[in-house]
């Protein structure tokens, strides 16, 4: 029976490995500011590599440029149609300050999607119910 650890998209929003839906991607809280992207080289419960290869994260560069967009698009939106289009210097600092308070959220799902998609790991539920 499939159970919520099962499914993937749980075990990405929980920053899960992505082959047994239970190590932690990341070493600390996201609210340690200076070691939020610590990540350890493997997962602590099924030995699975966190970096495939050397660099690998280059590409999250990428994914987090997109979330980034998408929060400009939606902090532009909102701004214009529910605050009345204000000065430009309120949409500089509104999208800034937003986009420093999600830099640790979205460096980390960014990562967590590069390894999903590219880390070359599938789930395997023989590691359903085992923690670190
Ligand atoms: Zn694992």
């Amino acid at each position: 029976m499939a159970t919520s650890s099962d499914s993937a998209a749980t075990a990405l929003l929980g920053l899960r490995c992505p082959r047994c839906h239970q190590g932690k991607l990341f070493t600390y809280s996201a609210f340690q500011v200076t070691k939020f992207a610590d990540m350890p080289a493997q997962c602590p419960v099924c030995e699975q590599s966190f970096e495939p290869e050397p660099g690998f994260y280059y590409g999250s560069m990428y994914i987090t440029f997109a979330f980034n967009v998408a929060t400009l698009m939606v902090v532009g939106v909102l701004l214009y149609y529910f605050f009345g289009n204000p000065d430009t210097r309120v949409y500089v600092v509104v999208v800034t300050g937003l986009t420093l308070l999600l830099t640790p959220a979205i460096l980390r799902y960014s990562r967590a999607l590069m390894l999903y998609w590219f880390g070359g790991a599938r789930y395997d539920p023989k590691w359903r119910g085992r923690v670190a």
